[in-house]
């Protein structure tokens, strides 16, 4: 099949690329290197594999109507910038990726009528008053808060897509992944755990924002790719619904911290520094329907993930 990625040099896009490419797809990635970089895809080059630099909120050269030859059979749309310290960085970036960047890509799905697969967010939920999340809950989200560039641009994302299926009747996969990690993800990306294991790696102390009592649940990046390949590969008639991806192991970040210290065998001591302006305290993803529908089983638990991931920024 040909296959579309959008983000595909980016941390998750990368690996979903790889797992394409092993499976004999022939996969098109699209990216314009804001957050993502080159190395990441450095070692996919090959016959079945076109990278195609383009920033998606651009007048969209490969998706117009009259460049009728760019034809795919799927379409992961992954781009955009992921991490709080990108929101603050580049805002419009990100919510003007979610938006028109989305809408550009979604033109495409409706007029091919492909599978069409949004990455969206845990971060839809916002500052969660239900614990653990089902997608039926509809979210606690700031509009005017340093995160709403994202939490409420992947929001219209999801309804953006949503109004296009109801039109062009494609089959659309709305997926809220949970915090994801592993390696390639990038060591100044400022997410926690990249944050904590390069810390503790050069010796620097393990900044805990707030008193380190808020959770988060983090899935190795495999799991998450296993899962996104399993969604999509599910034809559906009508559209199911959002669908929750992630790995509900649920850690508070002061025990991620000293958990990372110990795994990295590092010297590094904890400091404290203000809490966040609207930091969820609480994220756990409730996957029965990922599980039940798709069969998915996230696999390797967090002190194995982290080892591997440690083991990789070693290198
Ligand atoms: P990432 O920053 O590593 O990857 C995003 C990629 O998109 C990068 O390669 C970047 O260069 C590219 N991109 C951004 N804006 C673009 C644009 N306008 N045009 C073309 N390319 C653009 O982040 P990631 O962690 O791999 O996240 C991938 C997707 O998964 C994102 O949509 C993110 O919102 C979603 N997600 C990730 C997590 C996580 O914990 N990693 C959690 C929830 C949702
Ligand atoms: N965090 C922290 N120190 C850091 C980076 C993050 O204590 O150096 C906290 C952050 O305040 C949040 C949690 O770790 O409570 C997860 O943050 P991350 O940026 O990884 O992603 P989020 O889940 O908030 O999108």
């Amino acid at each position: 099949m040909k296959i579309l990625v959008t983000g595909g040099a980016g941390f998750i896009g990368s690996h979903l690329c790889e797992r394409l490419l092993a499976a004999a797809h022939e996969v098109f990635c699209v990216d314009n290197f804001i957050t993502g970089s080159a190395e990441n895809i450095e070692h996919l080059k090959g016959v079945n594999f076109h990278l195609i630099t383009h920033d998606i909120t651009q007048p969209p050269a490969v998706f117009t109507e009259n460049n009728s030859a760019f034809k795919v059979d799927q379409i992961y749309h992954l781009a955009s910038p992921a991490s709080p310290v990108d929101y603050r960085e580049i805002p419009l970036q990100t919510i003007m990726t979610n938006s028109l960047g989305t809408k550009n890509v979604l033109d495409l799905a409706g007029r091919l009528c492909v599978p069409f697969l949004l990455a969206s967010t845990s971060e839809v939920y916002g500052n969660p008053q239900e614990h653990p999340q089902k997608e039926s809950y509809l979210g606690n989200v700031n509009t005017l808060s340093e995160r709403s560039c994202y939490n409420e641009g992947k929001r219209f994302a999801e309804a953006l897509a949503y109004n296009y299926q109801r039109h062009f009747k494609f089959d659309l996969k709305i997926v809220r992944i949970f915090n994801t990690y592993g390696p390639r993800i990038r060591r100044h990306d400022g997410r926690v755990i990249p944050e904590f294991i390069r810390c503790a790696l050069e010796g620097e102390p393990l900044q805990i924002t707030g008193d380190g009592s808020q959770t988060r649940s983090f899935c190795y990046v495999d799991d998450m790719v296993d899962g996104l390949i399993k969604i999509m590969s599910v034809e559906e008639k009508e559209f199911v619904g959002a669908v929750n991806l992630g790995n509900p192991q649920e850690v508070s970040i002061k025990t991620l911290a000293e958990k990372i210290i110990t795994l990295s065998g590092s010297d590094s001591i904890i400091s404290n520094a203000p809490a966040a302006e609207d930091d969820p305290q609480k994220r756990c993803p409730d996957i029965s329907l990922a599980a039940e529908k798709y069969g998915f089983a996230p696999k390797i638990g967090l002190d194995e993930g982290l080892q591997k991931t440690i083991q990789s920024f070693k290198k």
